[in-house]
């Protein structure tokens, strides 16, 4: 640029060009056209939203919102579209107790600065009998007067980006567009049950609500019965936040977060901190990888919350942050431990048929690497075999303190072990229930190790000290790990290079004959990824229930199933082991009747 001293080289823009650089932040895609334009109605008390998507090979070509909201004056429907121009503040400490989606005034304005719309509205119960209508194209005013309109807003937008070129081709396919409009949707009709939604695309219909005083029928209507029937209620209520909502068993999860839905005083926001906090509140209910359902609506007081830190408001910053994250871990964990967990099996299942059997809703991920692979059917225990597994659960037995009062399983009676790892059971009302051995065996030890905190009756000193050898890496790893291990019983020394001695051991291992168990948890401390969010207590613990637990492939005998069976039922969470996978499910009679055609 050539520098010309005589003139000035800043000039201010003119206001057209002011909303299109503006509409770059508010209107990334047609899906936040239909947000913005949503949330207005929304704001404008509507009881039942019309969407209205069009689209051609190009993309989205036009999208149009009806509602039966308050509507608008003449005067105010111009208004409307100068930027900065809003009905819902007047002053900044307006933003303290905010309770409309919109208040920043400049969704209209940045919408019609880059595509053409045709405004429609009638105020509400006014006496006034004629509409009005206004046409803004490119940000100008192209056309004003009165027209026939029933109550209420129609905004149709055409011609999205077509003064804006470089936006116009970042658009993605229709089908991309399509399924972001349809999952702001669904974040925006699960905020307001108590408002009817109907969005079209093509005149297809895609997404339909029903007014509703409760999210669970709003939840059906958009997941289907199947997802309900996988739910527990979640309640809670302190001064400062309430907290309502559905939350999916264990059974019902997915590999991301995409359905932890949650508002915020009826605003749908995406919130890592509180989809974390949910997470949280499954503990062990989970496996790492997995992530639950859930449907959350928080009311906080809105001192707390501050909606102005991101254009489209889709993320939210909250004051007293860990109280709030802390209470949402509370109220799921109560809501999912007062329920049975026990995963039914759903009928009918292709057994021969071939036919994959895939559920769309359960999505297992959750397989166990047997340590032996057992052969199915019935085998024959080994002497040495049967007396390692009492000694095992002798020691769980023996460590059971005072037992819980809420027992959370029924009484089951074993009728047999099938491929040296299922224990089946049957229960006083008649439900075949399978458990697995080992999963249920390393709850029961994990709970106890969680429940013996402090003192040194934790530990037991080995008659001949174990040496073990290690890699130098692996001695590295180990030699941190120390401190750690002796809280929790271990006594380890360094004995020469990279090798150890190993003096103690945890009380809950028994009395080892066989010192390859030492080898295995070691081998798994050093080797193993540490699991996301777990901290070194956490993660020697799950090891050690996981080895000092009686193993996939060991036969049982009835007597030994049972002690099982008669001690998972005490645990707080028997349900799952502590990496989250099922301890056990179960089949009702009527789900077997169904399964062979009884029915
Ligand atoms: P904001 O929502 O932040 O106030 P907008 O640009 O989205 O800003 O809208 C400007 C104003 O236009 C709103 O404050 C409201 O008064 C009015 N308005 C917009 N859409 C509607 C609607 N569907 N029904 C009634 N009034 C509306
Ligand atoms: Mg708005």
């Amino acid at each position: 640029m050539k520098n010309n001293h005589n003139f000035s080289q800043i000039h201010i823009l003119d206001q057209v060009t002011v909303n299109q650089i503006a509409a770059g932040e508010v209107v990334e895609r047609p899906a936040s056209v239909v947000k913005e334009l949503v949330e207005n109605a929304i704001d404008a008390a509507a009881r039942s939203i019309r969407i209205d998507v069009v689209s051609s090979a190009e993309g989205i070509v036009n999208v149009r919102i009806i509602d039966d909201g308050c509507g608008m004056t003449p005067a105010d429907a111009l208004l409307a579209f100068t930027p900065h121009a809003t009905s819902k503040i007047t002053r900044i400490d307006d933003l303290t107790h905010i309770r409309t989606l919109g208040f920043r005034g400049e969704a209209l304005a940045s919408i019609a600065s880059v595509s053409r719309v045709t405004l429609t509205t009638r105020p509400h119960a006014t006496g006034v009998v004629a509409g009005t209508k206004v046409v803004v194209e490119g940000g100008i005013i192209k056309k004003t007067g009165e027209t026939g309109a029933p109550e209420g807003t129609t905004v149709l937008v055409e011609d999205l980006f077509f003064n804006t070129p470089a936006r116009k081709k970042f658009q993605k396919s229709k089908n991309t567009e399509i399924s972001h409009i349809h999952a702001l949707l669904e974040g925006i009709c699960l905020a307001h049950p108590e408002i009817s939604f109907r969005m079209f695309t093509d005149q297809n219909e895609h997404l339909v609500t029903d007014r509703s005083p409760r999210i669970l029928d709003t939840i059906a209507r958009i997941y289907g019965s199947d997802v309900v029937k996988e739910l527990v209620p979640v309640s809670l209520s302190l001064p400062f936040i309430k907290i309502s909502g559905y939350t999916s068993r264990p059974s019902l999860s997915r590999k991301d977060a995409s359905r932890l839905m949650i508002a915020i005083n009826q605003r749908y926001v995406s919130s890592p901190v509180i989809t974390g906090a949910i997470r949280e509140g499954y503990g062990t209910l989970l496996p790492k990888e997995r992530f639950p359902v859930a449907f959350l609506s928080l009311k906080i007081d809105t001192e707390l919350v501050d909606v102005n830190v991101h254009p489209t408001k889709k993320l939210v910053r909250l004051s007293r942050e860990n109280e709030i994250v802390q209470a949402i871990r509370e109220s799921v964990t109560t809501a999912l431990l007062s329920h049975d967990l026990i995963p039914a099996v759903r009928p009918p299942l292709p057994l021969l048929t071939g036919e994959s059997g895939k559920d769309a809703v359960i999505e297992p991920g959750m397989r166990y690497d047997l340590t032996t692979p057992a052969s199915s059917g019935v085998s024959e225990s080994t002497h040495a075999g049967t007396v390692t597994t009492d000694r095992q659960l002798r020691q769980t037995e023996l460590s059971t303190g005072i037992l819980p009062v809420d027992v959370k399983l029924p009484l089951m009676e074993v009728i047999g072990q099938f491929g040296g790892i299922y224990i089946l059971t049957t229960t006083e009302s008649g439900e075949l229930v399978l458990i697995d051995q080992h999963a249920a065996h390393e709850r029961i030890l994990y709970e106890q190790v969680i429940a013996r905190t402090g003192g040194d009756h934790r530990s037991q000193e080995l008659i001949v000290p174990v040496i073990l050898h290690r890699t130098a890496q692996e001695a590295a790893v180990l030699l941190d790990l120390i401190p750690a291990l002796a809280k929790e019983g271990f006594v380890f020394e360094e004995f020469g290079r990279d090798t150890f001695l190993v003096r103690a051991i945890p009380v809950v291992l028994g009395k080892l004959e066989d010192t390859t168990m030492i080898d295995e948890i070691v081998s798994d401390l050093v080797s193993q990824e540490p699991a996301r969010a777990v901290n070194n207590r956490e993660r020697i613990t799950r090891i050690i229930a996981c080895r000092g637990a009686i193993k996939g492939g060991t036969v049982c005998t009835k007597e030994q199933c049972q002690r099982i069976v008669n001690q998972i039922r005490y645990a707080k969470n028997p349900f799952t082991c502590p990496h989250g996978r099922p301890t056990m499910i179960r089949f009702s009679r009527a789900d077997l009747d169904t399964m062979f055609k009884r029915t």
